[in-house]
């Protein structure tokens, strides 16, 4: 239901923020409302654009003031439910996209919260740095955005996620108040760190505007496609690459044998890289200063790794185009999922080590809801993070869209009987927020109600993501 607006408040956020900062033109509205996958249609009577965080607090000041609720804005390629209104005015924040402030011997940039993540990626090579984080969605999704997220991708294991690359962040409260919290520091004892309860809030606690985020040396690559015979081996090789090179390891991603041959199908050009029987397929990725440095360890490490039994084949990326190459085949798995036919998707995480275990168990869990379930798994392992999906052919009876949600049902459950999450990377939003609260220990969540009521008595603020309360 979309809220109906106070005429006197209308009026006050015209004339705040100008012809420019706001819309209620019906095609713009419903465009607002409607998530990147299309998959549900939400509502707004306004689309609020502020420009600068003074105008973003006055804005702010304006909604506590009326009572009118707000939803937060970036990219909208969020997956759960969460940036998209449902009836709140939509605060997009894709004029607040300037660049700060580059400090090159801090290794820091600030950058307001509505660019994009390329642009920052951009201005941190501009200034012979580099920023880590990397995803899908890097051309439209917003710094607001990804650290409101806690966004990975697939850095994250030498990198850690969002919350990892944060040094400071400048926030509206709920009440229009001004945090600034922008700060280089790395070292900061002073308190409860504030920064971090707004990574991963979902603009329920206040509406970012600006971050300072670290930087790091750039570096070369070294690329690798390997096969492996068990989910058991690829997790040894994990430990035995790592113990090799250290922390040089960048990105351990797993993609199974099914999902190579999904992309070749679907995606003019690709080619599997080297066909083999055997049921998955890792792309390892060091990188180094050196580039060349890198390439020896990586070959290094992978010579020793097949002395041990852990790899059936192995081919080092000779080019940045074959490298590329690769990288293509796991990027295009989710289109080429969707070419093949229905796909019941989860974003699940369990410890590293319990990987094969968790597969095997929750494999067969589905397999007792529908016997004819198949699956393709695949993400970042390195992170125990795995994007697991039970797949349906499009020329299969259909059956998957009846079992949805038991079949849901029987992967949190084992997700939690391994001690997992079942929202690695993409957050909670509406769309996990009840199955959390059923999951997650009730002092959780009754802390997470109380830190929401004390920084938002009046729950102006994105309602109803994340925790109800
Ligand atoms: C093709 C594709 C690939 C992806 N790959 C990955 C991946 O590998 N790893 C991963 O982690 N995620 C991935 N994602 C999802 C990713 O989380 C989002 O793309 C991104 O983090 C959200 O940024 P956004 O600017 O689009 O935010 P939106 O979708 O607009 O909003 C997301 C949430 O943040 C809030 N928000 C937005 N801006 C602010 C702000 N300034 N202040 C306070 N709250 C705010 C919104 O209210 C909402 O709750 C992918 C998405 C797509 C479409």
């Amino acid at each position: 239901m979309t809220q109906t607006l106070p005429p006197a408040f209308l009026a006050a956020v015209k004339d705040l923020l100008g012809p420019r900062g706001w819309s209620d033109d019906p095609e713009t509205l419903r465009e607002a409302a409607t998530p990147w996958r299309g998959t549900y249609q939400g509502a707004t009577p306004l689309i609020a654009r502020p420009a600068a965080t003074a105008e973003a607090a006055a804005l702010v000041k304006l909604c506590a003031q009326y009572g009118v609720a707000m939803t937060p804005q970036g990219g909208n390629t969020g997956l759960i439910d969460g940036g998209t209104p449902h009836g709140e005015i939509c605060v997009s924040m894709t004029r607040m996209t300037a660049l700060r402030e580059t400090d090159t011997f801090n290794n820091s940039l600030t950058i307001e919260a509505g660019a994009t993540l390329v642009s920052a990626q951009q201005a941190a090579e501009a200034a012979g740095r580099l920023f880590p984080l990397s995803l899908g969605s890097e051309g439209t999704a917003t710094i607001g955005g990804l650290i409101s997220t806690n966004a990975g991708g697939v850095a994250v294991l030498r990198y850690g996620m969002m919350r990892d690359l944060i040094l400071g962040l400048e926030v509206v409260l709920p009440s229009g108040e001004v945090w600034d919290g922008l700060s280089g520091l790395r070292k900061n004892n002073t308190g409860y760190d504030l920064k971090h309860l707004f990574a991963g809030a979902e603009g329920t606690l206040g509406l970012i505007t600006a971050a300072t985020l670290k930087l790091f040396p750039k570096t070369q690559r070294a690329t690798a496609w390997v096969i492996c015979a068990s989910t058991e081996d690829v997790v040894k090789l994990l430990a035995f690459v790592r113990g090799r090179v250290g922390d040089t390891v960048t990105s351990f991603e797993i993609i199974p044998a099914n999902a190579v041959d999904m992309v070749v199908a679907d995606i003019p050009g690709a080619r599997d890289p080297m066909p083999s029987n055997a049921p998955w397929r890792v792309l390892i990725e060091v990188s180094q200063s050196d580039g060349a440095y890198a390439r020896a360890l990586l070959e290094g490490a992978l010579e020793g790794a097949m002395e041990e039994g852990l790899v059936q084949d192995a081919a080092i990326a000779a080019s940045e185009a074959q490298a590329k190459a690769f990288w293509h085949i796991r990027e295009t798995i989710p289109l080429s999922k969707r070419a093949y036919g229905a796909a019941l998707n989860q974003d699940i995480a369990v410890p590293v080590s319990r990987i094969p275990v968790f597969i095997e168990a929750c494999n067969a869990a589905v397999r007792d809801v529908l016997p004819t379930a198949d699956f393709v798994i695949f993400g970042h392992v390195g992170d125990g993070n795995l994007h697991y999906s039970v797949v349906e052919a499009l020329d299969a009876p259909p059956q998957l869209k009846t079992h949805e949600g038991a079949i849901t049902r029987v992967i949190y459950d084992t997700v939690m009987a391994h001690g997992g999450s079942i929202s690695a990377e993409h957050g909670v939003g509406r769309l996990k927020r009840d199955e959390l609260a059923r999951l997650r220990p009730p002092a959780a969540t009754e802390a997470m109600r109380a830190i929401k009521r004390a920084l938002d008595p009046q729950g102006i603020m994105n309602p109803g993501r994340v925790v109800s309360v």
